[in-house]
């Protein structure tokens, strides 16, 4: 029945609070609401479902958009509704966020749709969202007495935790499956640090990761989505409150997000809900949409049966970022988007390989193959009639396609080879006269 409060040594409330100027108060367990202190733990010991940050809604509430806007020209302007305090100096991040809102008109018109925008997150320094969510993590590890970083990755996050590790000086051990594109393992390694490959998934990674928390040689080391995962998981938030301020402090209509935790969709349906209710945004439901691939949709398949139970898969496919089997956060993910009244859909290879280049090729924009998802979920919904294409839509673009090269490089390349002449010039059809 009623929940329980675990104390603990470092409990929020008290003195030993590491996080100064935090709105946080503690964890709590998603599953039965029992309240920790803000720990280094991410299961709940009496059901183990997942813990998230537990916030003080009145410390929230006083937070204005002044405040944000006169905060810095990064994600560290929401710091306030963050977790891990508002000190500049204890920040171990490259300051990612504040990447561009793009009017997506040439897109919209293509797909027949009213109003369309692209929140293009590749712009970030290591080209994907994943550095918001590390930046949090490792600024409340240290915090948390951790003195070496790591994680378990389906791409982005190893390149991302290995360069917050090399910009902070500290040492790195990221986790890999041995199957990742070149272009993500190189662009982890060059940063230096332990980079392990696994014969094997993700999700055995994952396993192994949560194995070596346990044991006393990595009992100072963070894996950022594993054992400090409640503080890696607020991250996100800051992709909802960005894309509230970008618009003019309102919100959209509705949003497609892809998902293989699913805890970024989870944590931007509540960045929405919390804008609401402290007073950043007028009143609205933003109809959330989750974007899988066939290749590897636990989520997408359960929200279609109408179940939050789901059921693991053996992951295959290009979108390799999105490959995660047993989905942490699934059927949080599925609550969001049907409590908002949205919809999911997983899409083929070749519908992501088409979307890819559609968004290159009508905004400029050349998302990694988790963005083709998100650009070929958008059409199969509008086709399928449960997105509106009057709407004001926003999607999510997470990653950038140089690191993702493979997805394409059989579908496009030169459009004409020509020797050094005009006479040739004019053999391939470039001159009419
Ligand atoms: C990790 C990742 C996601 C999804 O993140 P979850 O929070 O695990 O759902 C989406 N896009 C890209 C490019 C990613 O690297
Ligand atoms: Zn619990």
């Amino acid at each position: 029945m009623s929940a329980t409060h675990i104390p603990n040594t470092a409990s929020a409330t008290g003195e030993d609070n590491p996080f100064k100027d935090s709105p946080a108060k503690g964890l709590i367990c998603r599953a039965c609401q029992t309240t920790y202190g803000l720990v280094a733990q991410h299961a709940c010991w009496n059901c183990f479902g997942p813990l998230e940050v537990d916030y003080d809604l009145a410390k929230l509430a006083k937070v204005t958009r002044e405040d944000i806007e006169a905060g810095p020209q990064n994600q560290w302007r929401y710091a306030p509704l963050l977790p891990c305090g508002v000190e500049e100096s204890d920040r171990v991040t490259l300051n990612p966020g504040l990447t561009p809102l793009i009017e997506a008109d040439n897109l919209a018109k293509a797909l027949g749709m009213r109003k369309l925008w692209v929140k293009d997150d590749s712009a970030n320094p290591t080209h994907s969202f994943k550095d918001r969510v590390v930046s949090t993590a490792l600024t409340a590890a240290v915090k948390l007495g951790f003195n070496r970083f790591a994680c378990a990755s389906t791409g982005n996050l190893a390149n991302s935790v290995a360069a917050h590790a090399a910009r902070a000086g500290f040492p790195s051990v990221v986790f890999i499956p041995h199957d990742l594109e070149p272009g993500k393992v190189i662009t982890t390694a060059v940063y230096g640090g332990s980079l392990v490959s696994v014969e094997g998934s993700y999700d055995d990674v994952n396993r192994l990761c949560s194995e070596l928390t346990e044991t006393d040689d990595f009992e100072k080391t963070a894996f950022v989505n594993v054992n400090i995962r409640p503080y890696y998981a607020e991250g996100s938030k800051t992709l909802g409150y960005e894309v509230a301020e970008q618009l003019g402090w309102r919100l959209p209509e509705q949003v497609v997000v892809p998902m293989a935790s699913g805890e970024l969709l989870t944590k931007i349906h509540k960045a929405f809900e919390e804008s609401v209710e402290i007073g950043l945004v007028p009143e609205a439901k933003v109809k959330v949409y989750g974007a899988q691939s066939a290749g590897c949709s636990p989520i997408a398949t359960a929200f279609a049966a109408d179940t939050d139970e789901i059921t693991p898969v053996k992951p295959k496919g290009i979108a390799k970022s999105l490959n995660i089997g047993d989905p942490a956060a699934g059927p949080y993910a599925i609550e969001s988007v049907r409590a908002s009244g949205g919809d999911m859909a997983a899409v083929n290879d070749d519908e992501i390989r088409e979307g890819m280049r559609l968004l290159a090729s009508t905004t400029g924009v050349f998302p990694e193959t988790a963005g083709g998802v998100v650009v070929a979920t958008l059409r199969k919904l509008l086709e399928a009639g449960s997105l509106d294409p009057q709407a004001e839509t926003v999607i999510y673009n997470t990653g950038d396609g140089l690191k993702t090269l493979d997805a394409v490089s059989s579908l496009v390349g030169p459009t004409h080879n020509v020797k050094p002449s005009l006479k040739s010039a004019k053999e391939a059809g470039l001159l009419e006269s």
